[in-house]
């Protein structure tokens, strides 16, 4: 078994709704993810043939599409909906969208959570085991572990 890793950065904004006190608070993380990748290497030396280069385009795209400076927000969370302006001399609420950059999870956006997300989108992606480390901070962090079954 060898095992090949890649990284990215995303800057987020969240906020927890199940966990009171300071995180309740919509504020910002500079985050590093890290996707190992697990498998065989290959004749070529390679694993499982996959090229570094495809690995890190898909990896950052993904991140870059749904995490990175964006607003991470629980779907139930009383503010993940669309805003109206009540302000209108018609008397009619003016639909105004959702918060800028919004994007909807089915839980908390928690440091663990994020690594869990990541962690089943690489190995269902990658067909391939998967570990996916995500640094919150320089000080702490979370791990996910995916495995993938053939035929998933
Ligand atoms: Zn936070």
């Amino acid at each position: 078994m060898a095992t090949i890793f890649v990284r990215h950065n995303i800057e987020i904004a969240h906020r927890l709704t199940q966990l009171p006190g300071k995180c309740e608070q919509i504020h910002g993380h500079s985050m590093w993810v890290e996707l190992h990748l697990h498998g065989q290497i290959n004749a070529q030396g390679i694993l499982d043939g996959r090229d570094f280069g495809y690995i890190k385009k898909l990896f950052r795209e993904y991140l870059d599409t749904h995490y990175d400076h964006h607003l991470l927000l629980n779907e139930a969370d009383p503010f993940a909906c669309t805003l109206y302006s009540p302000d209108l001399p018609s008397g009619q609420d003016m639909q105004l969208g959702t918060l800028p950059g919004l994007r909807c999870f089915p839980g908390d956006p928690t440091t663990e959570n994020i690594a869990k997300w990541v962690a089943t989108w690489a190995a269902r992606t990658f067909a391939a085991s998967v570990d996916v480390r995500v640094d919150e901070t320089c000080t702490n962090g979370a791990t996910y572990s995916a495995r993938h079954v053939n035929g998933d």
